[in-house]
């Protein structure tokens, strides 16, 4: 029997898991730099059809620190990069909001990710979620989905923290998970 292969998507955080975090937010191209790997990373899961799409808490567009343009050049230059390395960014989800507004879709409330799953009419149990925080691996938990923790950006932090979610997955960085969910999905279809 040949499987159709199960349609998955991949949310991933932006700050600490494509580009490098930054003590301050990330606010013109200057501070842009990919964590390496990163690229590849889009493009190789790209190449085996799963669905990237970026879930982003940008507070700072929320506190003025930030503006909406100016992010929309950030994610219009970080498209070119992944599209240069091969790959393709489906969707960018952004929360504007800070912690005080109480809104449902700065992680780790899970707004963003219920709407994603939506949009792509997918199931949790195929949607992973790759962050660097904590919040980040509960926006996912917290609808049935796949938490992975990576350890760039703030993720060895994250990974001494209390609370992370049973099934969180860790590993050294994005392109490691994208390595490691590719062949073990490539094996698990070759079964059948
Ligand atoms: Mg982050
Ligand atoms: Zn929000």
């Amino acid at each position: 029997m040949s499987a159709v292969q199960r349609h998955r998507v991949i949310i991933l955080d932006r700050d600490g898991v494509i580009n490098q975090k930054r003590p301050h937010t990330v606010t013109d191209m200057a501070d842009w730099e990919a964590v390496p790997g990163s690229m590849d990373a889009i493009a190789f899961l790209t190449e085996a059809d799963y669905t990237v799409v970026v879930a982003t808490n940008q507070s700072g567009i929320g506190s003025g620190r930030l503006s909406v343009a100016a992010m929309n050049e950030l994610h219009a230059h970080m498209h070119t990069q992944v599209q240069q390395a091969g790959g393709h960014i489906s969707g960018i989800w952004f929360c504007p909001h800070r912690d005080q507004d109480d809104c449902d879709c700065r992680k780790p409330a899970s707004g963003m990710v219920e709407d994603i799953i939506e949009r792509f009419s997918v199931d949790a149990e195929d949607v992973w979620l790759v962050g660097d925080r904590l919040r980040d691996l509960q926006a996912v938990a917290a609808v049935g989905g796949n938490p992975v923790l990576v350890l760039t950006g703030y993720g060895r932090q994250t990974l001494s923290e209390e609370g992370l979610p049973e099934n969180t997955q860790v590993f050294d960085d994005l392109l490691a998970f994208a390595q490691y969910l590719i062949q073990q999905h490539e094996a698990e279809e070759s079964e059948f």
